[in-house]
């Protein structure tokens, strides 16, 4: 009988090698170090053929030096992969991309929205500062993270994926067939890889953290809802009740509907505690931030954003959001 093949044999896994040990789908995780707070990021690969990896790690010496480790213990080289799969265009995840496509001559699939990100567009940095300014933030702000941005960006190589794949697309492979599940939030093109009782989840099931609703911004310049999105996507995981999870980063997930319930929970609580916040005044973004993250700065301070942006959304979607602008700040109250 087939089984899961695994390369780090930890507790979770091995339970859930047992939970899943009559899968037919040959799933195979690489961790690989970065240099973000994030800690170490998973990729995976299936055998195939085609030879599939399933995201590819930050562009850094270390990460590619563990791929490759990787992918030879699993008996193959760099250059013998035929196809790569991006969950989402986050660096951690795909800044191998234009290396791993180079060695290879892989075809490389990911979500139309991820296309800008992957070819490290900048058309943000204006809606951005934008963002920042009506939030309450000095100007000082949004040069210094334009600084930021630019420091990063020599890390970066940008990649041009062959093939643009979307929700219900399947990805044939000789032990089984895979769906492509678009599953918006954590980014708007996020994907997610589904077997019928496996997930490759990405970034949107994580065991320890709640996947950040990263800011982003539609080609018109205009602000995504992205916790409205990432609930809908969690709600899915919900109903397709996985029996396992393979995340971005961390350990497989036993329980991916339990674990998408808890997100939802949590979610629903800062919204709650958010209503109240705003009954006793109205607030800018920039004052409920640096109540709830303090000493926030740089892309930190993006990531806090994006959390309390999501919630005031949500209050949104429900009806119950006012926003009032004063000398170009704007200022949140609860509807009456
Ligand atoms: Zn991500
Ligand atoms: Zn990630």
């Amino acid at each position: 009988m087939p089984i899961v093949i695994r390369s780090r044999p930890v507790g979770a896994e091995c339970r859930a090698a047992k939970v899943y040990n009559e899968t037919i789908m040959r799933i195979i995780p690489i961790v690989l170090p970065t240099p973000y707070p994030v800690g170490p990021v998973n990729a995976y690969f299936l055998p195939g053929p085609p030879a599939t990896l399933v995201d590819c790690g930050p562009r850094t010496p270390e990460a590619r030096a563990a791929l490759e480790a990787g992918l030879a213990a699993a008996g193959i080289g760099l250059a013998g992969i035929e196809r790569l799969v991006l969950t989402h265009g986050h660096v951690d995840h795909f800044g191998l991309a234009a290396t791993v496509a180079a060695a290879s001559g892989c075809r490389v699939y990911a979500h139309a929205a991820e296309v800008p990100k992957l070819a490290l567009d900048r058309s943000f940095i204006g809606p951005m500062r934008t963002l920042l300014a009506e939030a309450g933030f000095p100007a000082s702000t949004g040069d210094r993270l334009l600084e930021v941005l630019r420091r990063y960006r020599d890390q970066f190589e940008p990649v041009a994926p062959t093939d643009l794949v979307t929700d219900g697309d399947r990805l044939s492979l000789a032990d089984g067939d895979l769906t492509v599940l678009h599953t918006p939030g954590h980014a708007q093109g996020h994907i997610g890889l589904w077997d019928g009782r496996v997930l490759i989840a990405g970034d949107l099931l994580l065991e320890e953290i709640s996947p950040n609703p990263l800011v982003e911004f539609g080609p018109d310049g205009a602000r995504l809802r992205t916790l409205p999105a990432l609930i809908r996507s969690l709600e899915r995981v919900v109903a397709l009740d996985p029996a396992v999870a393979y995340p971005g980063h961390g350990d497989p997930l036993e329980r991916p509907a339990a674990r998408a319930r808890e997100v939802i929970r949590h979610h629903e609580a800062r919204e709650a505690h958010l209503a109240a916040v705003l009954a006793e005044r109205p607030h800018t973004l920039r004052e409920i931030a640096a109540a709830w993250f303090p000493g926030l700065e740089e892309m930190n301070l993006i990531l806090g954003l994006s959390e309390v942006l999501g919630h005031l959304d949500l209050l949104e979607a429900h009806g119950r959001l006012a926003a009032e602008r004063r000398n170009g700040v704007v200022y949140f109250s609860l509807a009456a």
